[in-house]
């Protein structure tokens, strides 16, 4: 028997333990197909903070997600033990030292044959994530679903901070960059270069307005078809979102993702080996709704929907 949420007419939605979709809690990843952790930190973020608070506001908006994905006929808990690892122990004062706590803790929990599902945190904690990751898998696939590229070399000096995550771990070797696509980009740049280096590395890059006022089936189609066989790490930054869906984030751009769009894209990868996933960059100080954590929480749902295993009715 499979860990199950606790059910909404066992124990009001609004009660019960504060964990993702009021899972059972677990210390190790013993046992488990899916570890879900938290990430608290926003110290590598450029423009607003808060994201050191996005763990627990996913996990409690996620408390109102029932265990069949209605639409899809996905039913995870069916035949994936899952449970929630609570967060990783961060040092708040020191974001170097936090990125090694993250790959320390992840290589650990990757001892087991896990799929890690991680809340975030501002998106710097990819980059340990997927150096454990590596560790593990050889270089992945990356569907990486952004406003942003996150291909600076530094910002202010610093080589590892949340918009250097996708060019570090291209130099680092922890990417396949044939089956890397990122998807949402827009914005404002630095200039007309600014993603000569990631082209011209192997990685498809997707603008926003390519696929405005589109279905993103087909590009989800396209892209599960390119990345084909082997490992594929996700990464999803909720600002790939446009901010009237998701505005609780710490650096919005307009002209962005639909909530359809981005769960037709989910959708649409389903048969990929998905090794390990995150949704990062929710910052509930600036989410007065609620809105954009409980998007962020359901989008967790959606992609361990579609991890290897899952039974669908
Ligand atoms: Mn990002
Ligand atoms: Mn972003």
């Amino acid at each position: 028997m499979t860990n199950q949420p606790i059910g909404g007419n066992e124990l009001a939605r609004f009660s019960g333990p504060g964990t993702f979709m009021r899972l059972p809690a677990a210390e190790t990843a013993q046992g488990l197909d899916v570890a879900i952790i938290g990430v608290p930190m926003d110290h590598g973020t450029s423009w607003r903070s808060g994201t050191r608070f996005g763990p627990k506001e996913l996990r409690s908006q996620s408390a109102m997600i029932r265990p069949y994905n209605i639409q899809t006929g996905a039913a995870p808990f069916d035949s994936l033990n899952c449970a929630d690892l609570g967060d990783v122990a961060i040092n708040t004062f020191n974001l170097s030292a936090t990125i090694d706590i993250i790959s320390d803790y992840y290589d650990e929990v990757l001892k087991h044959d896990v799929v890690p599902m991680t809340l975030g945190g501002d998106h710097t904690l990819t980059l340990p994530i997927l150096r454990a990751i590596a560790k593990k898998h050889g270089p992945v696939g990356l569907v990486h679903v952004d406003a942003h590229a996150d291909v600076s070399d530094s910002m202010f000096g610093e080589r590892e901070v949340h918009g250097t995550v996708f060019r570090r771990a291209y130099e680092e070797g922890l990417l396949d960059p044939s089956r890397v696509w990122q998807v949402g980009l827009r914005g404002t740049g630095y200039s007309a270069e600014d993603f000569d280096d990631p082209l011209e590395w192997g990685f498809k890059m997707i603008l926003a307005q390519e696929i405005w006022h589109k279905s993103l089936a087909p590009l989800a189609a396209e892209i599960r078809k390119e990345i084909g066989e082997g490992p594929v790490y996700m990464s999803y930054d909720i600002d790939s979102l446009d901010p009237a869906y998701a505005p609780g984030t710490g650096t919005p751009e307009i002209g962005g993702l639909t909530t359809p769009q981005a769960m037709e894209l989910i959708r649409g990868l389903r048969g990929l080996d998905i090794v390990g996933c995150d949704l990062v960059e929710v910052s509930p100080p600036y989410d007065t709704t609620g809105n954009t954590a409980l998007t962020g929480a359901n989008l967790m749902f959606e992609m361990l929907s579609i991890l290897p295993g899952v039974t669908y009715r």
